[in-house]
């Protein structure tokens, strides 16, 4: 059995509460057995639930699950380094949301949640929708009311009701919070089981590479479901003598709102509030203050790991490059090319090293930004 432990007092809880943070406002963390037994994992399904043992879920017919996962892991020719992407957008509502969008609905349908309020237009928002759907759990995303209709499509056909809030996206988070005092909060970034199923990227990419462990791992982050999925992931790999050792996790933001960036560079103890004044093309990490702020550091710190920014000409030509080699990503998941640039250049990786790159959404999901940028 699983249980909540609070990241700042300790106190501990059930699962089986409804609840999203401590009693104190923390964030919640899970305490959990986990385990591999590789011979049966291999025999099972090429789904992010053949890690079962891993995945703290108690009965298997709880299981909200479009066989997603196992995405392909290929070689990738640029500046005769040894990249390999992962193709993290191949997933049934098209990013690696679905991942913990999987795993976190087939806990509320466990506990028996019925109806739950999320805040998100974007990715996040359309992975909920589209496993709440399937969970027959009824479903509400909050979104700013600047929010395009075309954002909104996916989300409202899947069958989840949008809630429109004026104002900026803060104002959103804001309306979110007071209603889930009401109905079931299945934050995506409050709630640690997202984080269960965002995890098993790491599970993938070690079992593609024969059970060892990249040298380095490129990837956007925002509020770090992405690279804290893979931190949690490799971490119990090697805490169960999977692996050897843990990957430099490298992280990239947008220059226009790069929190972590800054308390990486500044060597700050704490992430900053960063204040987000322009737009950029990479939306799907705008995130002014992360919340699991405190973990984000402890990831960087222990696999020696890295953070860097790029710019809105250096992802657009990110999204080129890609595009040149049969990879049609969003913005956001470009922001890895000119990443690899700067990593490189700083001698954080070099051609002897596997490095793997995370392309995390669809370019089918932001055509309409795709469009302006030729
Ligand atoms: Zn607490």
């Amino acid at each position: 059995m699983s249980e909540y432990v609070c990241s700042l007092c300790d106190r501990k809880y059930p699962v089986t509460e409804f609840r999203y943070k401590c009693d104190c406002s923390g964030v919640l963390e899970l305490k959990k057995q986990v385990s591999f037994p590789l011979r049966e994992i291999a025999k099972r399904k090429p789904t992010i639930w053949r890690y079962l043992e891993a995945i703290p879920i108690e009965k298997k017919e709880n299981i909200v699950s479009f066989d997603e996962g196992m995405t392909p892991l290929i070689d990738f020719f640029y500046k005769g380094l040894n990249l390999k992407a992962k193709l993290d957008y191949i997933f049934p509502t098209g990013s690696y949301k679905d991942r913990g969008a999987s795993v976190l609905i087939s806990k509320l349908k466990e506990i028996g949640v019925k109806r739950i309020i999320e805040d998100s237009s974007g990715n996040a928002g359309a992975a909920i929708a589209g496993y709440s759907a399937k969970a027959k759990i009824k479903c509400e995303i909050y979104c700013p009311q600047s929010t395009s209709k075309g954002k909104l499509s996916q989300i409202q056909l899947y069958g989840a009701k949008i809630k429109k809030i004026p104002g900026t996206r803060a104002d959103t988070s804001n309306a979110v919070l007071k209603d889930a005092e009401k109905f079931y909060y299945a934050s995506h970034n409050w709630n640690p089981f997202f984080l269960e199923g965002t995890k098993t990227a790491a599970f993938e990419i070690a079992e593609q590479l024969d059970w060892k462990s990249p040298d380095n791992i490129i990837c956007p982050i925002g509020f770090g479901s992405i690279y804290l999925g893979l931190y949690l992931g490799f971490k119990e790999l090697l805490e169960n003598k999977i692996i050897e050792r843990l990957p430099k996790l490298l992280g990239v933001q947008s220059s226009v709102c790069s929190p972590v960036y800054k308390a990486f560079i500044n060597k700050d103890d704490n992430i900053q509030k960063f204040i987000q004044e322009k737009q950029t093309i990479a939306e799907g990490i705008c995130s002014e203050k992360p919340i699991r702020d405190k973990l984000i550091l402890k990831a960087i710190n222990q696999t020696s790991g890295a953070i860097t920014s790029v710019s809105d000409t250096e992802i657009k030509n990110g999204i080129k490059i890609l595009a040149k080699q049969g990879l049609f990503v969003e913005p956001t998941s470009a922001v890895v090319i000119p990443a690899v640039d700067k990593f490189y250049k700083q001698n954080i990786i070099n051609p002897e090293q596997t490095t793997i790159l995370i392309l995390t959404g669809s370019g089918l999901k932001t055509t309409e930004k795709l469009v302006k940028i030729f």
